[in-house]
Parts: structure tokens; sequence; C-alpha cells
């Protein structure tokens, strides 16, 4: 499948350009094992990067112009080296164009270039199309243009990218996961310092298996800015009664319970739903470097019940894939994976 994904985009290139691409490159999409919500909360996460892709051939030219083909949609876009950059009304072109934005924040110069892209990711599934995209190209240029980024360089050019053009307040998780994944390994990622760590991500017996709901979510509508806001406005919140409380990691369940006819029944609930969340991660780090699977599935299943009744990011078809899988024997735990609002279970 990936040399298909690859030999196709080098044809399309070709087709589109009547050129060969001086370069191609893969850039992966991730699953997340749990920690959802938590990774713009100073939580840990634990991705992995995917055998899913966003492949882009791309040719350096000798003049000023920079061109995009999406082949999966059909569509092509255009600017100058010199053009001032803000977002426009395709999306898919905010992305890209966001990437180029920030390389010239950084003072990063590239000069006119073709690109191509087409991806095994599907769009809106929870599996971070998104950030393989912002991060491919990020990481293409990086290489075509010697740049000299790092890699957590080009992570976070890809997460700004996503605020910036794309509208979408985005955590690092994708963005990291997508370019810090290695073959069979999950990342342990502490979200405020950007520490991480590789796990073995072989589960014995056990199999991780995604779900596709099809129900499509794009972030800029879906409620997931709304959920930053009211996380934003609870630890604001928080912080005034508890001023030792610099982030949600050092807030306790004692504290939210105390204030919660202040923060009132939907910011409680998100609140309620971090510091839970924060906790879980920690427990299944430990089941899984202990090989308990069954406590790893468990609190999987846990987290799942509160991104729908407590963060309320789930959706009907998703809790249905989930009530429906953990009714099966033999399938240690489920929920929903992603920011939500539609997409895959895990
Ligand atoms: P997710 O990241 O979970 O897949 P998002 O809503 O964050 O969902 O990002 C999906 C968006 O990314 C698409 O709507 C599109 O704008 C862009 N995108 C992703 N993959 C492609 C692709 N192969 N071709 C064109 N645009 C893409
Ligand atoms: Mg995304």
């Amino acid at each position: 499948m990936k040399k298909q994904l690859v030999r196709h985009t080098r044809d399309y290139f070709q087709r589109i350009y009547n050129q060969v691409p001086d370069a191609i490159f893969l850039s992966p999409g991730r699953i997340n094992i749990i920690g959802e919500h938590v990774d713009y909360n100073d939580g840990f996460v634990l991705p992995a990067a995917i055998n899913k892709y966003v492949c882009f051939a791309l040719r350096k030219t000798n003049n000023d112009t920079i061109s995009f083909h999406a082949k999966d949609i059909n569509e092509s876009y255009s600017l100058s080296i010199h053009d001032n950059l803000a977002p426009v009304e395709t999306m898919w072109v905010n992305y890209l164009l966001g990437v180029l934005d920030e390389l010239k924040r950084r003072n990063k110069k590239v000069s006119g270039f073709q690109m191509a892209f087409s991806s095994t990711v599907p769009m809106g599934s929870g599996l971070s199309s998104s950030a393989a995209v912002e991060c491919g190209l990020a990481f293409a240029l990086n290489t075509l243009f010697d740049l000299g980024l790092s890699r957590q360089e080009i992570a976070l050019i890809g997460q700004q990218a996503e605020h910036r053009f794309a509208g979408v307040k985005c955590g690092i998780m994708d963005q990291f996961a997508s370019v810090f994944g290695k073959k069979n390994k999950v990342i342990k990622l502490d979200c405020t310092t950007l520490d991480y760590s590789y796990y073995d991500a072989h589960l014995g017996d056990y199999s991780l298996l995604l779900l596709d709901s099809c129900v499509k979510h794009t972030h800029l509508t879906s409620g997931y800015n709304d959920r930053r806001n009211e996380v934003e406005v609870g630890l604001k919140m928080i912080q005034s009664q508890f001023p030792e409380v610099h982030t949600f990691r050092h807030c306790s369940l004692e504290m939210i319970e105390n204030l919660k006819t202040e923060l009132g029944d939907i910011i409680y609930k998100r609140c309620l739903f971090v510091v839970k969340e924060i906790a879980r991660v920690g427990q299944a780090i430990a089941a899984l470097q202990a090989k308990d699977y069954p406590l790893l599935g468990q609190t999987m299943t846990e987290t799942h019940w509160g991104l729908s009744k407590e963060y309320e990011v789930s959706c009907p078809e998703i809790d249905f894939l989930v009530e429906t899988m953990v009714q099966h024997e033999g399938v240690l735990g489920s929920r929903m994976m992603g920011g939500g609002f539609g997409g895959c279970s895990i």
C-alpha cells in the first residue's frame, strides 16, 4: 500500500507538471492509546505513528512560484513566494500556507517549488491527516531547502500552522506523534515539557483495532475550540482559589469538588474529565509496562465514558461502537480516539 501510494503520487506529479520530482516524503498519521484532550491541558499522552501516510512529491524550480496539487480531491493552488500570506477560503490550502507562514516568521527562506500530495490517512477520522499534511510539508521543505529545523521545531510549526491558518487550537500531540513516531513504538509525551520516551507497542496476544464510524468532523466547527475555552476558564477559576495550581497537573479532584457550584455544571464536568484523564494516563502507562493488558483496556473504556459524559466530545455512533465492542469476549477495552465528534474508535 505504501509503495502504491508513492508510485501513484510520483506518477501524478509527472502528469501534472511534466517533470520528475526531486524527492518523495511520507508523513504518517497517528493513533493514540490514551490521553485524550489533555495535550493542551499539560497532561501526558500515549500516541504512535501508523502505517498510513500523506505522500508528498516535490521539485525545486528556478522561479518564484509555489504550486500545490491535492490529488485526492483534484484541486490545485498557486502563489508567489513574495505574496503576503493569509488564510484562504479553501481549507486544505490553509494547512500548507500556514506552514509557509511559520517558516517566514522564523526567517527560513524557500524559493519556488512544485508539490503534489496524496494520502492513505482518511480525512477527518481522528487519525490526524491534518498534522500529517502540515508536518509532511515542513519536513519536506526542511530537507529540500536545508533549513536546519529540528524535529521538535517541525512539530511546533505544524501546530502553529493549524492554529493560525486552519483556526483549530490543537494541542501538540498529533504533530509530535507524526514527526517522532517510530516503528512498533508508542510515545509517552509530556505535553508540558515535550520530554518523551518510547515504549514497546507489542500487546502480547492482543492487537489494536480501529473502527471508523464514518462520521466526519471538521475541528473548526466541531466544538473542539469551545472545549479549549471552557477548560481555560475553569483553570483560571481554580487558580483564583488555589494559587498553587499552575496547570491541571497540579489540580486534585477535591479542589474541583470544592468549587463545583462556582464552576457551574459544564465547566465542572470538563475540569473533572481533565484531572481524571491525566491520572488515567499514568495508570495506563504502568499497566503497559507491567503487561497488564486487561487493566490497560479497562482504563481506555473509562476514558471513553469520560469523553462521552464529562467532556462531551463523543457522538451516538461512537458510543454505540464502544458499547458493542466491550461486550465481545476478548475485547479488553474500547474508546473514542482523537479529537472526537466522529472519527474512529480504538
Ligand atoms: P483529522 O486530522 O482528524 O483527519 P482534521 O479536520 O483535523 O481531521 O483535518 C482534516 C483536513 O485536513 C481536511 O478537511 C483537509 O482540509 C485536510 N487534508 C487532510 N488530508 C488531505 C488530503 N489527502 N488532501 C487534501 N486535504 C487534506
Ligand atoms: Mg486534525
